[in-house]
């Protein structure tokens, strides 16, 4: 059953339970306080044109009618008037008899002479009738009255006046339009309430269908926007996060691909520059074009030095899709990185002294700082970032200068070259597989432009992270951080 049934037969419920309830409620109250059933239609039946106050008063009524048809003269009788007048008094009406127009009775209680300007004037009808109430002076008086003939067919009127509450007036008169005006309204606030309460659920529903209809379709591109703070609501911001994590796992996908072709494409055309230089002197020494020895040891050099660069390519090809692929596992050690850095920076010093570069340290560790490192892949790390600095240095005057502090959490490493510096529109790009900026330039150093990507991998892996500043003609400085650990050796994590 959809949702839409369920709510409509529930407000239906709603609606026809009380009203049955209410029904019967009343049916019993009147049968146990009036006895039976026939007042109700007696007061609201066909034909019963007019209401009475009081059906006791239109009892004594009827009674004097049938009396006064047998025997008129009866109306004589002032003792068989005062009689009714007093009963009728329990009952808060007074008699009035009418010969002509002429009062022949009226009882001592009536103080208001007025009223009798407003008798019912005769319309021998032949029924006892009971006109609307009507305002005399301050009080609401009704008229119950029946006409007939005297002996000397003399038009004759017996005319009860009673006093009305105008409370109990206005509800008899119109508890049939309140009520019916009741249900009416009964019914039209439940209507628009089950219109309201049933589109505040269907309309959001509607609209999560429509959306899923739109991912099966594969458009992904879109937002849904939770309208309510019900289950619908949270169901729609369950929905908008199912939507959203789909859609990213989607682009990592086609990123995924992307990179892969650009992978091969920039592999094929790497390997194939190197390749083709040495087809090239390979022909010209079998084409005899290198015609001295010089000349032959010259092409014999340029071929194995063209070999060493596709070697190394491949070397670090192969380097990068294992760290990629995470086929290269890390050889995690506590490590006191104080000791570490001075032991590395002695080697730098070693190795960047034979070549003729000055080099300076700073390192401000405090002893026994614990980082979790890899020591092989790190050293890596500082060789590729050693590598640019020298392979992309314009400077004469040669420097690498090695900084080390401590933050809070973890350790900072810096290295600043005064080498030819890296474009600034370049630089979000440097850690990026196959880049190589101002390739004009570079032409010459060689390189596949995987060096730093393999750095990223490797700081990636121990939770670290590594970014690069330049100023163009002065200098690049790589920081690297890695995180602190509180473990001295030997507490392997
Ligand atoms: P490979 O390291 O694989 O031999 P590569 O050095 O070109 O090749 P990366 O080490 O990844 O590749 O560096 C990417 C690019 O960033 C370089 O081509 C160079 O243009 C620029 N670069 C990196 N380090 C420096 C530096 N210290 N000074 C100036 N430019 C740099
Ligand atoms: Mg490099």
């Amino acid at each position: 059953m959809s949702i839409r049934i369920k709510l409509l037969l529930s407000y239906a419920a709603m609606l026809v339970i009380p009203l049955v309830i209410t029904f019967f409620t009343a049916l019993l109250l009147i049968v146990v306080f009036r006895g039976d059933l026939q007042t109700i239609r007696e007061q609201y039946g066909v034909g019963a044109h007019r209401m009475f106050e009081d059906q006791h008063v239109e009892g004594i009524l009827k009674e004097m009618k049938r009396s006064v048809e047998k025997n008129p003269s009866i109306l004589s009788d002032s003792s068989y008037l005062s009689d009714l007048d007093q009963e009728l008094l329990r009952n808060k009406s007074n008699l009035i008899v009418r010969k002509d127009h002429r009062i022949i009775f009226t009882s001592p209680s009536i103080q208001q002479t007025e009223i009798l300007d407003h008798l019912p004037a005769f319309e021998d009808s032949g029924h006892v009738e009971r006109d609307e109430a009507v305002h005399i002076g301050k009080q609401l008086i009704s008229f119950g009255h029946f006409d007939f003939r005297f002996a000397d067919q003399t038009p004759g009127s017996v005319i009860v006046v009673t006093t009305v509450n105008p409370l109990v007036n206005f509800a008899q008169k119109f508890f049939p339009i309140l009520f019916i005006t009741s249900i009416i309204i009964l019914i039209l606030t439940n209507t628009i309430l089950t219109y309201f309460v049933s589109r505040s659920i269907i309309r959001p529903l509607q609209r999560l269908k429509n959306a899923m209809k739109r991912i099966e379709a594969g458009d992904l591109e879109f937002q849904v926007v939770p309208t309510s703070r019900d289950e619908i609501g949270e169901l729609s911001v369950a929905f908008e996060q199912m939507r959203n994590q789909l859609q990213h796992s989607i682009h990592t996908q086609i990123q995924y691909e992307e990179n892969r072709k650009e992978l091969i494409s920039n592999i094929s055309h790497d390997l194939r520059t190197p390749l083709t230089a040495i087809r090239g002197y390979v022909d010209g020494l079998g084409d005899g074009i290198a015609d001295t020895p010089e000349k032959r040891q010259k092409y014999i050099d340029i071929i194995s030095s063209k070999a060493e660069e596709m070697d190394h390519l491949i070397d670090e090809l192969f380097l990068y899709s294992k760290l990629d692929l995470n086929r290269l596992p890390f050889q995690f050690e506590i490590v006191d990185f104080h000791a570490f850095l001075l032991d590395l920076s002695e080697e730098l010093a070693f190795d960047l002294g034979k070549q003729g570069v000055h080099y300076s340290s700073n390192i401000t560790l405090e002893p026994e700082t614990y980082v979790l490192i890899d020591r092989d892949k790190l050293k890596r790390v500082f060789a590729n970032i050693m590598d640019n600095g020298l392979k992309y240095m314009d400077k004469t005057e040669k420097t690498i200068h090695l900084r080390a502090f401590m933050t809070t959490d973890d350790v900072v490493i810096q290295m600043t070259d005064n080498g030819q510096g890296i474009e600034p529109d370049a630089l979000p790009y440097v850690f990026e597989r196959f880049y190589r900026a101002d390739l004009s330039r570079n032409s010459h150093t060689g390189g596949s432009g995987l060096g730093l990507a393999i750095t990223k991998q490797i700081m990636d892996g121990h939770e670290g992270t590594i970014q690069a500043d330049s100023t163009v003609g002065e200098s690049t400085c790589i920081t690297m951080t890695l995180p602190r650990r509180n473990h001295k050796v030997g507490d392997q994590q």
